[in-house]
């Protein structure tokens, strides 16, 4: 029997979208798969407030992450790293062949503007990574204003982890003046994993198109010339691309302001909880993710015996990520979660932390 998903990615998957994803093969070169795509990917410009083009992915997030480097470094790459995911993520630029340095702040914290203004300055770098909503730790960081930051840099490409953020909170591609800005569908979509979604700015397109060595399955200029065609370079996860589009009629059926309230809600119902049971808060004040939360350990806590416990019950729990591995744990409130499903958790762990606490 499969545990009920109380871990923050992939998430728990609502029956109605399997269900979606259960709809009959079509080619993507048909007519039949453009209607889709078109659909798809308008659905997500009006969710972005964007005019640029937004391509479909079949990877998961680290595909276009990777992509996105490939693409838009030419000189050197600053990546800005505060938890597991924005920190491999300059490893994985490393890898590429590129040039590139971390600026890092320690797990808990945010990215800030000052790091962003003073790492841009030394002008040694014409293009950035930036993970919104660090996964690994709850951290929020605060996208508006390092957007404000890189509108003094036009020349360095702006590239944006929004993984565990788009569609929980607004993000106003246009606005904020991102060259990329990407998501896996796992997380705050409430998707099987498999299909990444990414919008890129005329800019950023057209600088692609001069950078050496971009390889052929995330090539922006192969995304761009079939997006015109309603189409993508190789075969697409169809069966994703459906329930994408049932999950995004659903999203404009709650309304996305709705929506948003909804997390607002969660991640305060779930601190409250958190601090109420005796544990911290790991997330610097004020940088509180809206999609998870992390916890942090009270010391006397179990938490490896609770994940075991909890999985016993039927239900898979988070025991932290990375180096804080049990000395954090993490509860996620995003995609289709509602406060009844953070209530039936909630129960459920009151009952076993007795069993678990020293
Ligand atoms: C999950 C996650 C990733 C990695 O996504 P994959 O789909 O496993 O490649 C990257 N960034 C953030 C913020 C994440 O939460």
């Amino acid at each position: 029997m499969g545990k009920k998903l109380y871990i923050p990615g992939p998430v728990e998957v609502s029956p109605d979208v399997y269900e979606a994803m259960a709809a009959p093969m079509i080619g993507h070169r048909m007519k039949e798969y453009a209607v889709l795509h078109r659909e798809v990917t308008t659905g997500l410009k009006t969710m972005l407030n964007t005019q640029n083009p937004v391509f479909l992915s079949t990877s998961s997030a680290f595909g276009v992450m990777e992509g996105a480097v490939r693409n838009l470094v030419q000189k050197r790459c600053a990546n800005f790293g505060n938890g597991a995911f924005s920190t491999k993520w300059h490893d994985v630029t490393r890898r590429c062949g590129l040039e590139a340095d971390l600026f890092a702040a320690d797990w808990g914290q945010p990215i800030t503007p000052e790091m962003v203004d003073a790492a841009l300055a030394t002008g040694k770098y014409d293009a950035m990574t930036l993970v919104h909503n660090e996964t690994s730790t709850g951290v929020l960081s605060p996208l508006e204003e390092i957007a404000g930051v890189m509108k003094k840099y036009p020349e360095v490409s702006f590239i944006v982890d929004t993984v565990s953020s788009m569609t929980a909170v607004p993000i106003d591609v246009d606005a904020l003046g991102t060259d990329v800005c990407l998501a896996g569908v796992q997380k705050a979509f409430g998707l099987p994993p498999g299909l990444a979604v990414f919008a890129v700015s005329p800019k950023a397109l057209e600088k692609a198109k001069t950078t050496p060595n971009r390889g052929y399955y995330f090539d922006f200029a192969e995304f761009a010339a079939n997006d015109l065609k309603d189409n993508t370079p190789s075969t697409p996860c169809i069966s994703l691309i459906y329930a994408l589009a049932h999950q995004l009629r659903k999203f404009f059926a709650e309304g996305l302001e709705n929506r948003y309230a909804r997390h607002r809600q969660m991640a305060e119902t779930t601190r409250s909880w958190i601090l109420d049971q005796g544990f911290g808060l790991f997330a610097a004040e004020g940088y509180r993710s809206q999609t998870l939360t992390a916890g942090t350990n009270d010391g006397r806590t179990d938490l490896e015996k609770l994940k075991k416990l909890a999985g016993e019950r039927g239900y898979a729990i988070d025991n932290g990520y990375g180096k804080i591995k049990n000395k954090t744990f993490r509860i996620p409130h995003m995609a289709d979660m509602t406060l009844a499903d953070l209530e039936e958790l909630f129960t459920l762990l009151e009952e076993l932390l007795p069993q678990v606490r020293g």
